[in-house]
């Protein structure tokens, strides 16, 4: 799910696909909190773009670690 959630997001899904998703995320909280997760590495990944400084790949595995953490936090 991850990966086409990411697909989703980076909006490379056809109309199809993408609505499935999106039908998808309005009943699970679990993906609903993954898109959200994401969404917020890519924010922060850019924010580090547009300042001039190089994309710190550890940083961006940290995030991820932690949003795989807060994604199986749900019981
Ligand atoms: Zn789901």
């Amino acid at each position: 799910m991850a990966r086409l959630l990411q697909a989703y997001l980076d909006g490379e899904l056809d109309a199809g696909r993408a609505r499935r998703v999106a039908v998808h995320l309005d009943g699970c909280w679990r993906c609903g909190l993954e898109a959200s997760a994401y969404e917020a590495i890519k924010v922060a990944v850019s924010a580090v773009s547009t300042h001039g400084g190089p994309v710190s790949h550890e940083a961006v595995a940290r995030l991820r670690d932690f949003a795989d953490r807060l994604a199986e936090a749900q019981p």
